[in-house]
């Protein structure tokens, strides 16, 4: 498991990707550069401490070991204020943490 910790990304883009989702591309050389697909991080989603709690989001990708993107579905308070957040905005961002897989019964399995 590589080296973990709170890493203040730039948003570099976030967009619609269609059917509830949004794509989110972080700018984070020193986290993107031991991250790989899989992995997920914390996220915090305003620059302010409202929610105090990051949302735990999977690494789709990494682009050029500086910058990584996520796919997430707007389901509550949440993810409805990160589809608020412009690109040039300052996100604090937790990783990489573990890879994460789906149990048969549908759980969410962490290492
Ligand atoms: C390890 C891990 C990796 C994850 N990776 C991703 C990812 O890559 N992309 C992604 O979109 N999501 C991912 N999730 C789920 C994501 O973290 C939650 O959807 C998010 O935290 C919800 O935050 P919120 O504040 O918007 O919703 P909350 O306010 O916390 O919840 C609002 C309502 O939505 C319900 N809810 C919460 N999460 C879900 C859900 N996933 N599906 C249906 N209903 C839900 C709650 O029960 C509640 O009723 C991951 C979760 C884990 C544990």
């Amino acid at each position: 498991m590589p080296p973990t910790r709170v890493h203040q990304a730039l948003v570099v883009e976030n967009r619609d990707a269609g059917k509830g989702y949004f794509r989110i591309v972080l700018r984070a050389p020193a986290l993107a550069g031991r991250a790989r697909p899989g992995h997920f991080v914390m996220l915090r989603v305003s620059e302010n401490l409202d929610p105090l709690l990051g949302r735990p989001f999977g690494i789709a990708a990494v682009r050029s070991r500086r910058d990584i993107e996520l796919y997430y579905r707007v389901v509550g308070r949440g993810t409805s204020l990160l589809t608020q957040v412009r690109a040039g905005a300052s996100l604090a961002v937790h990783g990489p943490l573990g890879i994460f897989s789906v149990h048969p019964t549908g759980r969410l399995q962490l290492p």
